[in-house]
């Protein structure tokens, strides 16, 4: 008798939920029931993500798990509710919005601290507007590997445990099928919760939600000296300084967010709302990611200051609170000193420059202009310096021309001249700098792998045939962007010549 078949399965231990907002208040939310999917299936799982939250391996196999992360079961300790929110979308006021298909389940008592764990595409809501309430499968493998992605590149994000699909019919600029996705944050909190409340003269409930964020994820604020004591200034400064360094992990790894409208901007600095992103192939600043973006406002270069932007509608959104526009100004301006701080950091370190010395603004900027000419890929550029600095000619004098260990970055642009004066300036910056050490350094800052667009439709495309081995495939190495995958070289490469042609809309 084998014992490992006929034993009995240990039960799976369902996790036990709390009231997600119960401290807020019903003006925060509706409570809804999601929809039903019918006869659900598996499309892909984050087992790390389930390990972090503390949850059960066999429950997130279990048919219990498949059911209520689709929508058709609840459970324990579960109240599915959408909440409300506003915003300024492609820089207007739009009103109302809220969770038009995301249903927040509830909250869950993970081992470093509770996430609220929401369902994307489980239905209509009283905020759905003309939404249908649904997601499909190709945006939501798009979210759920971006979102792993991003976590393995160490970038703030909330994250993504599975993606369950169904043969449900969905429109959207072509027939497709629905599918959910069940993500994860401390808090979903956006600028735009404090948008519609300050908007709507609603001052009690506006006090009530940023003591709630600042008591539950921003305690420093109520004990600070800056800003005469006033918590909810410098709720607005900290707010400003972990946008500030989230914008400089984006720009220094290549991500354009898309739509970076104040409804998608969390209130704890967490990449939020993947729709129509792209990690760049060809470098460029005016590259728009966002094929109904077609003024370009949220093009790669201008996103640090559509950050500030956003956050300036915080600003007056707390005003009532602050009370004072001069302190609000005042919190604001940390952005403008964080972020160059920030970004400059991120740079050095792609450079492997251990120190800052005062001429590496130039040497940073020099290369991007120069990047940006030829249209070099990005993240091919970063991991063949970092395997050059490895190997570099330690001379100065030796020209980046005559190493044939600088030929695969110098090949990258079409300047060869102007990249080799580059290359010889960057040979010169790093002479003292032991070669082995920073190769290492670099080649852990630098990752050979992210979710180009194209690696995505292949994924996609092989799940519409419900195969999903290349989905998963993808979640191993973007966990692990950093390591050499030997069987997934290819997926290190350049984009092949249909990637340009793909066009990503905010159709999801
Ligand atoms: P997004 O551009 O995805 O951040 O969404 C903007 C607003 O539209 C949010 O209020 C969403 O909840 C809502 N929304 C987007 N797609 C749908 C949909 N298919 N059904 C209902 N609401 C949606
Ligand atoms: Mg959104």
């Amino acid at each position: 008798m084998d014992s490992a078949t006929d034993s009995p399965r240990r039960p799976a231990l369902s996790p036990l939920l709390r009231e997600a907002f119960a401290t807020l208040g019903p003006a925060f939310y509706t409570d809804v029931a999601p929809w039903t999917l019918p006869d659900p299936y598996w499309v892909v799982r984050s087992r790390a993500l389930a390990r972090e939250l503390g949850l059960d391996d066999a429950w997130l196999e279990s048919d219990e798990a498949l059911q209520a992360l689709s929508g058709n079961a609840l459970l324990t300790g579960s109240t599915p509710r959408a909440g409300v929110y506003s915003g300024h979308q492609f820089g207007l006021w739009a009103g109302q919005l809220g969770d038009g298909r995301a249903l927040s389940l509830g909250e869950l008592d993970a081992p470093g601290g509770p996430q609220e764990l929401q369902i994307k595409g489980a239905g209509r809501t009283p905020y759905s507007r003309r939404g249908d309430g649904r997601a499909v499968l190709r945006s939501s493998i798009r979210e759920f590997l971006c979102s792993e992605a991003m976590h393995g590149l160490g970038i703030p994000t909330t994250r993504a445990l599975c993606v369950t699909g169904a043969d449900v019919p969905i429109r959207r600029e072509e027939m497709e099928t629905a599918a959910v996705l069940t993500r994860t944050a401390p808090s979903f909190l956006r600028f735009g919760h404090f948008e519609h409340f300050s908007h709507h003269g609603q001052h009690a409930e506006l006090r009530r939600l940023a003591d709630h964020v600042i008591d539950r994820f921003y305690p420093a604020c109520r004990d600070t000296d800056r800003f005469s004591g006033n918590p909810y200034a410098a709720l607005l400064e900290a707010v400003s300084e972990r946008t500030a360094a989230l914008l400089a992990q984006w720009q220094a790894v290549g991500f354009c967010h898309g739509v970076m409208n104040t409804d998608n901007m969390s209130i704890l600095g967490l990449t939020l709302d993947y729709g129509p992103f792209q990690f760049m192939d060809a470098f460029s600043f005016g590259h728009i990611c966002n094929h109904t973006d077609v003024q370009g406002r949220y093009a790669f270069g201008k996103q640090p200051n559509v950050a500030y932007w956003n956050l300036f509608c915080l600003g007056q959104a707390l005003l009532p609170l602050i009370d004072d526009s001069d302190l609000a100004l005042a919190a604001l301006e940390s952005y403008k000193t964080v972020y160059p701080r920030e970004y400059e950091g991120r740079m050095r370190a792609k450079l492997g420059l251990p120190d800052a010395h005062p001429d590496d603004r130039v040497l940073i900027e020099s290369l991007l202009k120069l990047m940006a000419q030829g249209g070099v890929d990005f993240t091919l550029f970063w991991r063949r310096l970092s395997q050059w600095a490895a190997t570099r000619v330690p001379a100065p004098t030796a020209l980046p021309g005559e190493d044939p260990a600088a030929a695969p970055v110098r090949d990258l642009f079409l300047d060869r001249a102007a990249a080799d004066h580059w290359m010889l300036q960057y040979s010169e910056r790093t002479i003292a700098i032991p070669r082995g050490l920073m190769a290492n350094f670099m080649l852990k800052t630098n990752p050979k792998y992210v979710l180009r667009n194209h690696l995505a439709e292949i994924a996609i495309r092989q799940a519409k045939l419900k195969d999903f081995t290349e989905v998963e495939n993808l979640l191993t190495v973007l966990q692990n962007p950093f390591d050499e995958h030997p069987a997934h070289e290819d997926w290190a490469g350049l984009p092949p010549e249909w990637a340009a042609a793909i066009e990503i809309s905010c159709s999801s």
